[in-house]
């Protein structure tokens, strides 16, 4: 199959609400170009110094998504063009987030990464420290950071009833903090959820955003 064609049964598979963003992390640029050309204008990588440099070399319309794990010192690399970063588990890292977006008159969309699967090397905040983290008092002044949503991966397994429960969790917590916490506030509405083995899953459990790498590119 070409990339084209895996492109196509995967939106097919894809319920209207529920975006593609194309992993290009490990990828060439010739590759990266190949998805471009069919339209498609999101794309994430998992690396700060990746991302910078994929910007640099690739068409000024991607919207380009940060997907791992941010140290706050690199934070000012990606401020000026970050379209959303899916990886907020600390206030240290809002606080930085808040000052860089400031410098570059950006207010930036950001989700906070849940730790919902079973392996403990999976970031995020665990479900338990949500409260302390969203009643923090620094959050009033935390203007240019704009929650928008959570993001979660499911724990690495062939064990479809797991991971169908652990994005069904994903997706309760979400419904419970806009709830609590995000009642009046358009902005919070995505869950990014769901990669190459598990986005049918996803998507079904309500993900608004699906990740994809290896199942576009092959291999
Ligand atoms: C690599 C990665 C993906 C995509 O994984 P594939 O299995 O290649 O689809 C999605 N989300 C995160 C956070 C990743 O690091």
């Amino acid at each position: 199959m070409t990339i084209k064609e895996r492109l196509d049964s995967i939106q097919q598979n894809l319920p209207a609400h529920c975006k593609l963003i194309v992993v290009s992390k490990y990828r060439t640029r010739a590759e990266i170009e190949e998805v471009y050309q069919t339209g498609q204008r999101i794309f994430a990588e998992n690396r700060v110094q990746n991302l910078v440099e994929r910007r640099g070399e690739l068409p000024e319309d991607i919207e380009w998504h940060l997907i791992g794990q941010l140290q706050t010192n690199k934070v000012k690399y990606i401020a000026s063009f970050v379209a959303m970063i899916h990886s907020l588990d600390s206030i240290k890292l809002a606080e930085e987030i808040q000052k860089q977006a400031i410098k570059h008159n950006r207010i930036i969309p950001c989700l906070i990464q849940l730790h919902i699967a079973q392996e403990e090397s999976k970031s995020g905040l665990h479900p338990d420290e949500l409260d302390t983290f969203l009643k923090d008092p620094i959050w009033s002044s935390l203007d240019r950071v704009q929650i928008s949503g959570v993001m979660s991966m499911a724990t690495l397994t062939d064990d479809q009833d797991l991971i169908r429960s652990e994005f069904r969790k994903t997706r309760e917590i979400f419904e419970t903090l806009k709830k609590l916490y995000f009642k009046d506030n358009p902005h919070f509405k995505q869950i990014s959820m769901g990669m190459s083995s598990d986005y049918q899953i996803a998507a079904e459990e309500g993900s608004s955003m699906v990740r994809i790498g290896s199942l576009v590119f092959g291999g």
